[in-house]
């Protein structure tokens, strides 16, 4: 068998790959995680989106999980005289208003509502990427009054980031509420939130799908200033992180990025919650076949550094290549991970005193030294043994045996995890045997091969890893207790 790819491909879907033989070719490349990206298109676009890939994932006899990107509270400035570009000079003063008005040179809209209440004078307001940057001297009635500090040309409908600023309104939106029954009805896999400001945003978000009767993991994008200074209260409270480096650029310095990027999966790994790291991984390929060096150096350095996923937005969401780029993405990574070596050791210091992480670890330990176990095979309920064991990167890999479908969905974001389907045990007796038929009928093991078996017992019980066994396949079918 060849080497299964640890590294997974989150790749957003958009008008480049709204079809279905699209999304079985991108399945087909490597695609792992389908993202639906809210901030475009109509709620009825995206639930049309969903069901596209559940077919194509069916069609393809594949694990693909959906996340849901929210856009949150994405602030634009508003509509210019003329639908021009207003010309701002460095040094000029421009009133800025969250009131409709035509915009000109001297005064344009931040679509805002409290604006002038959350904004304090001192405050830097960026335009459009921070290609134009303003600094708030003084309010005055409904407007902010504000120096250019770097000019430029802002056309209409910019986004508008308040670095140093706490903004009032929550990060989930009223119309972010309104896409959740669809999430919770279509069974999306997980939800991503935009522009996190605390904790409190994740525990509103899970408060909110729960009211609707879901479960659905949270994935908390890190790409406010705000969010950074509360990362680890963040990174407790979600289910997963991104590390949105679009959005987190513009109020960063670029050279800041990096550095946040590998604090952001350092954290993800102290709280064992999967990390996409996201946004410009393969950019050049929206227009070409072939990625630039340094895209597919950041593309391979994103796994050296343990993210679960790495992500695709524009690539495959309006550009040229949406397959071909997912199929880069899928040899950069096997590339990547062919000189990887071994990995360090979560919790490291050998007094663990929480027992599944013992247990993990020693299951690591186990497969390492010994070179003829096939893996880790872990029967799993709600997910939480394959998350855990994922965390503790193990070369060999992670065959999460389920019989829950959306968990089997849900691992294909987790790091070294596959997903595997297999029938509903009740009694310990019965684990093992179902275990050896999934394995088998994947192809992932022959009989006779030896895997380090980790469950959760009783096999009713979730949310603990308490049994470790060394396991030759073929054995269970004569097992007795
Ligand atoms: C980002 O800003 O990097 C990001 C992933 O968010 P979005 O694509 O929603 O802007």
């Amino acid at each position: 068998m060849a080497p299964l790819r640890k590294t997974k491909i989150v790749a957003t879907v958009g008008p480049a790959s709204f079809d279905r033989e699209v999304l079985r070719g991108m399945i087909r490349a490597g695609m792992d995680v389908a993202r639906l990206n809210t901030s475009h298109g109509t709620l009825d676009w995206h639930r049309e989106g969903v069901r596209l890939v559940r077919e194509a994932a069916k069609m393809e006899g594949r694990p693909v999980a959906v996340l849901l990107d929210l856009a949150g509270p994405k602030i634009r400035t508003g509509e210019t005289a003329g639908g021009r570009a207003l010309e701002l000079a460095t040094g000029a003063t421009v009133r800025v208003t969250a009131e409709p008005v035509a915009g000109t040179e001297e005064r344009f809209t931040i679509g805002y509502e409290r604006l002038t209440e959350d904004v304090v004078p001192g405050e830097r307001i960026l335009l459009d990427d921070g290609r134009v940057e303003l600094r708030v001297v003084a309010r005055d009635g409904a407007d902010l009054v504000c120096e250019v500090v770097a000019g430029g040309q802002l056309g209409p409908r910019r986004g508008v980031h308040f670095p140093e600023t706490v903004l009032a309104a929550p990060a989930l939106t009223d119309r972010d509420r309104e896409a959740l029954p669809m999430a919770v009805a279509e069974c999306v896999d997980y939800v991503a939130l935009s522009f996190v400001q605390g904790a409190e945003d994740i525990a509103a978000t899970r408060a909110a799908i729960a009211a609707l009767g879901g479960d659905i993991p949270v994935v908390a994008k890190i790409e406010r200033k705000r969010a950074v200074a509360n990362l680890d209260a963040i990174v407790a409270e979600a289910d997963g992180v991104m590390v949105a480096r679009g959005d987190l650029g513009v109020e960063l310095p670029p050279e800041e990025v990096p550095v946040w990027q590998r604090r952001i999966i350092a954290a993800a790994g102290r709280e064992m919650v999967p990390v996409i790291t996201a946004t410009q991984m393969l950019e050049s390929m929206v227009d070409a076949p072939r990625p630039t060096r340094a895209e597919a150096s950041d593309v391979a350095h994103a796994a050296w550094e343990f993210s679960d996923a790495v992500m695709l937005s524009e690539e495959t969401a309006v550009g040229k290549y949406p397959v071909e780029s997912v199929a880069m993405m899928d040899r950069i990574l096997r590339q990547a991970e062919a000189v990887m070596g071994r990995a360090p050791e979560a919790g490291g210091d050998g007094e663990e005193d929480d027992h599944s992480l013992v247990i993990a670890l020693a299951a690591r330990r186990i497969v390492e030294s010994d070179r003829n176990m096939r893996g880790i095979a872990c029967f799993t309920r709600s997910g939480y043994s394959a998350l855990l064991l994922s965390k503790v990167h193990p070369e060999a890999p992670i065959f999460g045996v389920t019989h829950a479908e959306a968990v089997y969905r849900r691992l294909a974001l987790a790091r070294g995890v596959v997903p595997v389907m297999s029938r509903a045990v009740l009694t310990t007796d019965e684990l093992l045997r179902a275990l050896d038929e999934a394995l088998l009928a994947g192809g992932y093991v022959e009989e006779g091969d030896e895997v380090v078996v980790v469950a959760g017992l009783p096999v009713r019980a979730q949310g603990t890893t308490n049994f470790l066994k060394l396991h030759r396949v073929g054995d269970a079918a004569t097992f007795q207790w």
